[in-house]
């Protein structure tokens, strides 16, 4: 195995070793929070107020005195007390408050009873079950206390996240600034969207996948277009993404062929960290280090090139904006409902389609045609199955771990 795997690095390996040497970013911004949606926190978030603020009740019903729990009680009603409008006039002895769902408990009032557990009279009510202490009152900071942390620093503003910021009536936080991330697709062959192709010219996958999947994760897109197969071409291209970005993607270029420039180019304007994986689709995969940012070098076959992005430059991407929830969705275990063809040696991500089977456990099928170059198997799909390195082909009944995609590729 070693003989034909040899000089490749595993994925885990690849990962932890980009990942060890990146430090998060540090600039941060101040934004409303109704523009702070998919921006990370540059700080803990310390709540300025008890929530809720003061108790209340969590019932319609009639706020009652120790004095006046017993059942079969029946009792005068004193006033009222709506959300909004607290009860503020007298409260003799022997009565009780018409009370509404979210209205501040009155003072002195030690329960709230249920509309429905109490009968209505002439001058009245009378109360037909037993009260305890504190029944139906919302406790003044029973959700959050002052002072105490509500969200991390590194954390994704999302519908979990600001409704609870505006809650707190914060208006403001403190977030990272966004990445700037430079983007170039490389090939003679490649047109853009929208341009006729002539003999031999494909359109431009990559770029695009690329630029969606960036913005999909906040990032700043500076985009540099098409880039000619040509060493002069590509140094300008690289000079330009240093100088303006955090991170510099670009796509093809990056196998051994006559017109793959990419890895020069980083031995002349930086660093390489590593070359190629052992992992399928993805085997060359370039990180480096330029003068001013990080360098990854996709490989040109669209599928390759999305797996690679999403297993690796997602990570590495959660990392530099300090994130602290691990981008890759949690795997799973699968049965293979069919045939899985394989050769040991590489980290295989095929894409496949999971689902639950009548037993309970879910299954998982290949969505057909696994070449690297066969990107309409991620339309279908709504997972990878991720085959061990050594492993085989696999038979239908066996298990298989399975990784469900995340919104990057739209699950
Ligand atoms: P390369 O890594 O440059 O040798 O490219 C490998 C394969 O991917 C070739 O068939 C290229 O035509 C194709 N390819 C490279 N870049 C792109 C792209 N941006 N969009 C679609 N296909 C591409
Ligand atoms: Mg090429």
């Amino acid at each position: 195995m070693e003989l034909f795997t040899a000089g490749l690095i595993s994925l885990e390996d690849a990962r932890a070793k980009m990942l060890a040497q990146i430090t998060p970013l540090a600039d941060s911004e101040a934004v409303a929070i109704t523009a702070a949606a998919g921006r990370i926190t540059a700080e803990a978030v310390v709540s300025p107020l008890d929530v809720p603020p003061f108790a209340n009740s969590a019932m319609d019903g009639y706020a009652l005195r120790t004095e006046d729990f017993a059942n079969k009680q029946p009792l005068s009603v004193a006033g009222k007390a709506f959300a909004g409008a607290p009860f503020t006039g007298e409260w003799p002895a022997g009565s009780c408050i018409r009370i509404m769902t979210g209205a501040p408990i009155p003072a002195g009032a030690a329960a709230v009873v249920m509309q429905e557990q109490t009968e209505s009279l002439e001058d009245g009510v009378r109360i037909l079950a037993d009260v305890t202490a504190g029944q139906n009152i919302r406790l003044a900071g029973e959700d959050i206390r002052q002072g105490a942390s509500v969200l991390a620093a590194g954390v994704k503003l999302g519908a979990a996240e600001l409704p609870l910021l505006a809650s707190l009536g914060i208006r403001q936080i403190r977030v990272l600034r966004k990445l700037r991330v430079a983007v170039f697709s490389t090939g003679d062959e490649l047109q853009p969207v929208g341009e006729p192709l002539a003999a031999g010219q494909i359109y431009d996958t990559n770029r695009f996948a690329v630029r969606l999947m960036l913005e999909t994760l906040g990032c700043e897109v500076i985009d540099l277009g098409i880039i000619k197969d040509q060493p002069e071409a590509l140094r300008a291209a690289f000079l330009q993404a240093d100088a303006q970005a955090d991170v510099v993607i670009s796509s093809g270029g990056v196998s051994v062929g006559e017109a793959d420039y990419t890895k020069q180019m980083l031995e002349e304007l930086g660093e390489i960290g590593f070359w190629k994986l052992a992992m399928k689709p993805g085997k060359p995969f370039a990180f480096g280090r330029l003068a001013n940012s990080w360098f990854c070098g996709l490989p040109g076959n669209p599928v390759s090139a999305a797996v690679t992005f999403y297993q690796l430059v997602q990570p590495l991407l959660a990392r530099l904006t300090g994130q602290q929830a691990d981008a890759l969705p949690p795997r799973m275990r699968a049965r293979a409902s069919g045939v899985l063809k394989k050769s040991p040696g590489r980290l295989d991500f095929q894409r496949g389609i999971f689902s639950r089977n009548a037993d309970g456990d879910l299954q998982v099928i290949s969505t057909g045609h696994q070449g690297s170059h066969v990107f309409s198997s991620f339309s279908q799909a709504n997972c990878f199955i991720v085959l061990e390195r050594e492993r085989g082909t696999v038979q239908p009944g066996e298990w298989v771990e399975i990784e469900p995609f995340n919104a990057l590729l739209g699950g």
